[in-house]
């Protein structure tokens, strides 16, 4: 299978406290290191670097991203194309694309609208109305 993985730029970690070396190429929308084979086979080597900052992800933070859900990690590993891994993600809650349901603490795909999660039927936007509901509390019945 050699050769058929994605490879932009390249990270070579630095040894003995050394600066890890990082070469950026151009891809889609930005200067960045994107390694698939990385990602795939080596869950603790750096596997993408974001145009703007040093800082290298590996498989691992992906995951963790991601609450340990492969197919949201992948997506994501896949989207990114210059920003962090974070701001994508950011950008996918804003766009509706995933959301976040806080009953099974899970990410799940929304494909662009509001829709309640597939496991449990959870709605979150009606979880955090209710907390601000049941701060009104109803007036106690009263009477002699
Ligand atoms: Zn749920």
């Amino acid at each position: 299978m050699e050769g058929n993985y994605m490879k932009i730029g390249s990270y070579t970690p630095g040894t003995d406290g050394a600066e890890p070396v990082i070469e950026r190429e151009y891809f889609q929308q930005g200067y960045i290191v994107k390694d698939e084979e990385a990602y795939l086979n080596y869950p603790d080597k750096v596997c993408y670097v974001p145009e703007l900052f040093d800082e290298g992800y590996t498989r691992q933070d992906f995951l963790d991203m991601c609450y340990g859900q492969e197919e949201m990690a992948d997506m994501l590993f896949e989207m990114v194309d210059w920003q962090s891994p974070e701001t994508l993600q950011n950008e996918l809650f804003d766009m509706q694309e995933i959301d976040f349901c806080p009953v099974c603490k899970k990410l799940y795909f929304m494909a662009g609208e509001q829709r309640p999660c597939p496991v449990c039927g959870t709605n979150p936007e009606e979880v955090e109305d209710a907390d601000t509901e049941s701060e009104c509390r109803p007036a106690e019945p009263g009477g002699l």
